[in-house]
Parts: structure tokens; sequence; C-alpha cells
């Protein structure tokens, strides 16, 4: 569905379409369009690159209307293939790189490198595997603003954010896990009559990391630092939508000294990369973040051959707001929750729940509040909102609108002007959307819409808003607003979510489990329960007893 929007053509100077993957992929250099990246600086600048960006090569893209050509990365080299799609910019609504539509040869190659890699990288000490990972992470806070600028412009979302949270939290992920893997014990249990179990960690082998568009290197990141610090090798693909930051990370990856094999990278779309890559026996885990069905479908091919699997789904997450809470901290909290990033957060909460005493003060301020939200270009500063990811997605969020009127609801705004600059007039844009009237059962309540629009319902105790929030097949996060500790403890262990903030949102501290019960996930991330999970458990029960 998403080639829909991309334009898919082939390269001139490659073969033509009847001698379909014959040699491919064609590890040439990369195009002349896409300049190596300059050697590392011999000492590492604290913080801020002194150097302007226009004498960075990549950034050079920003600033011209040459199409970038984006290349897959396999066995160190990078990749073309015989066909190529356009990314588009989602706040002009126009096409500004080409990417490679990897396929099953792409796929092989990528998976017989981190083969060859895998005896070598997995035998290295955990400092020595550490280190190629923490240059990464300091070569990515050294392009911080360039790494920005590409994420904003390829997902829609504002320059700020990226700034403050996307690309912060990219280099974080790097330097928490290259570090975590050096302070890793193996466990002793020592039993009675002579007997000792040591239980060992070994990483898995090939792992597949499969991310979405959402956080493009935000969790690309998060998947490939912990397998690779647990001393597997990786075949990544990124989302198609936004494969921009993890090829450049690709570059930087080079440009650190991991070795050739150890991280691959296959651009392409889910059913010609993805499906492959799932399939291969030779991948013996995958880590997948994405949608619910995608990872049914994912999960039909791993499961009857035994791969680990770790899926991260979708959600929709309850707000729950008691009227003995902070107000303005509830308001606040709820506004953020529900609309940043455009509300294609995993992690917003989509239906907010109001005690019956206070709903018409809260929803009152918090429509007028919402009214307030600049939504306009990405690298405008005032700008809380930017474009939605694609032209495929913005009208999905609208036909839930439409949805939800049809269903009943009452729509307390969304429907204002939006002026736009006139560069960003074909861009993907729209209002946020606030509900009411709409009942528990209403589609609008039970669907993921992944976007700019909630839906407030009214609760009159403890054990309606646990009904209502727990009245979901998903049960990925829930908040709680709340003066009251007894409380927040009570609804707490009664939510069916696998994460629960109180008096707060997004908080995320990474040596927690990260994941969602029900139709929202398969395991855990984060902290050694990512570890965990890139690494097969061996116990040796050793008799010493004579
Ligand atoms: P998606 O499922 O469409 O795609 C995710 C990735 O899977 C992409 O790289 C895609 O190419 C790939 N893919 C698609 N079909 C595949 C197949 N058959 N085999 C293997 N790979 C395949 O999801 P999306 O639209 O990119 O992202 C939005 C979804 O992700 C939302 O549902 C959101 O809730 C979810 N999400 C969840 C979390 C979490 O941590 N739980 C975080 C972010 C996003």
């Amino acid at each position: 569905m998403v080639l829909l929007f991309f334009t898919v053509f082939s390269v001139n100077e490659v073969p033509s379409q009847g001698k379909q993957h014959a040699n491919w992929p064609d590890c040439t250099p990369a195009p002349s369009r896409v300049p190596p990246l300059p050697p590392p600086p011999k000492k590492i600048p604290p913080k801020k690159s002194p150097r302007p960006l226009s004498t960075i090569p990549h950034i050079q893209y920003l600033s011209n209307q040459q199409m970038q050509a984006i290349t897959h990365l396999i066995n160190g080299q990078d990749c073309a293939s015989q066909q190529l799609m356009h990314v588009v910019e989602p706040a002009t609504g126009k096409p500004y790189a080409s990417m490679p539509l990897g396929g099953i040869s792409e796929v092989e190659a990528a998976i017989a490198a981190a083969n060859a890699a895998f005896p070598n990288w997995s035998n290295l000490t955990a400092e020595q595997r550490a280190a190629p990972l923490l240059k990464m992470t300091d070569i990515l806070r050294l392009r911080h603003e360039e790494l920005a600028q590409a994420e904003s412009r390829d997902t829609g979302k504002p320059l700020w954010l990226t700034r403050k949270v996307d690309i912060p939290r990219a280099a974080r992920n790097l330097e928490f896990f290259a570090t975590a893997i050096q302070h890793q014990q193996s466990e002793a249990h020592p039993a009675q009559q002579g007997l000792l179990n040591l239980t060992l960690r070994k990483p898995l082998g090939v792992v597949a990391c499969i991310s979405p568009w959402n956080l493009p290197l935000y969790l690309f990141t998060w998947k490939i630092a912990p397998a690779l610090a647990a001393g597997n090798t990786v075949v990544a693909k990124p989302s198609e939508i936004t494969p921009f930051t993890a090829f450049l990370l690709g570059l930087i990856a080079r440009e650190a000294g991991l070795p050739p094999g150890v991280l691959n990278i296959v651009h392409g779309t889910g059913p010609q990369v993805g499906g492959p890559l799932v399939a291969h026996p030779q991948v013996s885990a995958i880590s997948f973040t994405g949608g619910t069905a995608t990872g049914k479908a994912i999960a039909s091919v791993a499961a009857p051959m035994f791969k680990k699997l770790s899926l991260e789904m979708g959600g929709k997450n309850p707000n729950i707001i008691f009227e003995d809470a902070n107000f303005e901290q509830a308001l606040d909290g709820a506004v953020r929750s529900s609309f940043t990033n455009q509300g294609e957060i995993c992690l917003c909460g989509s239906r907010i729940l109001i005690q019956e005493n206070l709903y018409n003060t809260f929803r009152d301020a918090f429509v007028e509040r919402v009214k307030k939200i600049k939504v306009g270009a990405p690298e405008d500063p005032d700008s809380f909102m930017g474009a939605l990811v694609s032209e495929q997605h913005l009208q999905k969020v609208l036909n839930y609108k439409q949805l939800a009127l049809e269903e009943g609801g009452i729509m307390l705004c969304g429907d204002e002007p939006l002026p736009l600059p006139q560069a960003n007039s074909a861009g993907f844009f729209m209002r946020p959307i606030v509900f009411e009237g709409l009942g528990p059962g209403c589609r609008i309540n039970q669907e993921e819409v992944f976007g700019p629009l909630v839906t407030l319902q009214p609760f009159q105790d403890e054990a309606q808003a646990i009904a209502l929030a727990n009245d979901s097949s998903y049960g990925l996060a829930a908040q709680i607003w709340t003066g009251n500790l007894g409380r927040a403890h009570r609804i707490s262990e009664q939510l069916n979510t696998g994460i629960v903030w109180v008096n707060c949102w997004m908080q995320r501290d990474l040596r927690t489990p990260f994941g969602g019960m029900k139709h929202s996930g398969v395991g855990r991330e984060g902290g050694w329960e990512a570890l965990r999970f890139f690494t097969e458990p061996k116990n040796v029960c050793i008799n010493y007893s004579f």
C-alpha cells in the first residue's frame, strides 16, 4: 500500500528488468551523488561541531535540489538495487531522495555477510565490541544538527523535536548498550552436595531488526545497539517510508570502524525485504516494532520455525484523569501525550478518561489549549505539530475522523483554518482533532488511529475507570493523573498494560522493561531484557564434589 505513494522506477544504468536480480546486489562504490563521509576528526570536540554545516557533505542535500541517493549497506559496502523508489518529504509533498528497492538477493547477500562476520565479532571481548559503538555515539553527537535536520525532513516532524528527542536518544541508545554489555554478569547458583550451576549467555548469531517510521533513528538504534553489543551480527530493515537516517547511520558505522558485515542495512518494502528476512533459516531472532497486523504476519512465519521473537506493536492507550489531579499538570500532560509527534507515537494517549465531576471543566480547558496548537513548517520553532508522515497516513486519519462522525461523535475542534507557508501547501498537514460523545465500544475507541485524533469519555469512579481503560485488545501504556498515591498504586496494579505512567508521560529510563501486553506486544525491550533477548542462556552444572 505504501508503494501507492512512491514512484517506482528503474535507474538507467542498471540491467533491464528481464534480468531481474541477476548479479544483484551490485556492491559498487556509492554513486557520486552520495559523497563519502569525511574521515572522523582526530579529536572529537565535546559537543557542537565548530565546522559550519555547509562543509559537511551530507548536509548539502538540505540546501540543494539534487535528488539524494540512498544505498544499502551490505558487507561494509554501499550497494545499489535494480529498482528505486522515491522518498517523499511530508512537509512539501515532494520527492527528495531515491531509495533502492531491495529483494531476496540483497537479503541473502546481507545474511551471508552477517554470517561471515559473526565468528570474529562474537569472539571479541565486550570492551572491543563496545569501542566502535561508542565511536558511533560520538559521531552521532558530533553530527547532531545534520541528523536532526535529516530526520525532520524525512518524517515531517518539528525540527525542535528531532533536536531534542530523536537524535539525542539515538546516541544514548548506542552508548547505553555499549556500556551495559561491559557490566553484564553471569549468574551462578551454588547448590548443595558440591554442585554449582553457571548460566552462560551466548549471542544468537544473525538477527533481524525491523523498525517503523514514527521514530526512525530512535527505534532503529534501540534494536541494533543491544543486538550488536551482545555479540550478534545484524541485518536491519528500516521503514521504507523514512529510510534516510538509517542510511546515514550505515555511513557512520563504517566511519566508526564497525567491521564489514557486522551491521547490514537493507532497504525496501515489508513484503520484499522484511518477508524474506523473517523467513530465512539463518536468521535466528527477529526484533520487530510496527503495526499489530504486521507483527501477526511475522509471527505466523517465524513461530513455526522456532525463532526468537520480540514484537512491539500498536496501542490504544488510556489517559485517566481524576478530579484530585493537579489540574494544570494533567492538562499539560494530556495535550503533550495526545499530540506530540503529531500523535504518531505508540505511547500517545488517545482515549482520555475524565472523572465526571471534572469532565466539563477539563474538556473546555483541553479544547481551548488544543485549538491554540500551532501546526506548521517543521523548521518553525513555534510549530508544535508538523506534517503527518505520508499522504496515505493523512488519509487514514481523516477516514477515522469521518468514521467518528458517522458513529455519532461530537467534534470539539479540528476544523479551524490551517494557514501554511506556500512551500508547505502540498504537505500532509492537519489540525488536531478532539471528539466526545462516543462510547467505549465505538470503533474509534477500539482501533489504533496513530495520529492527532483523541476522544474524551467520562467515568464515575475507580472501578469504572479501570473497566474503561482495560476495555481494549491493546495493552501498551496508560497514564494516571491523581493526587492520591494509594489510588495510583491500586489502579496501576489493575491496568492490563506493560507501562503505567503516574502524573507523567514519556519518562523513559533505558534500564526499565519496555513493551506491551495483549495485541500490543510479545516480550520486552530495554535494559537487561534486551540483552537477554539477544542472547541464549546456557546452564552448565558442575559437580566438584570429588
Ligand atoms: P508497519 O507494521 O507497517 O511496518 C513496520 C516495519 O515492518 C516496516 O519496516 C515495514 O517495512 C516492515 N514490514 C511490513 N510488512 C512486513 C512483513 N510482512 N514482514 C516483515 N516486515 C514487514 O508499521 P508502521 O506503519 O511502520 O508503524 C506504525 C505502527 O508501529 C503503529 O501501529 C505503532 O503503534 C507501532 N509502533 C509500536 C511501537 C512500540 O514500541 N510498541 C513503537 C513505534 C511504533
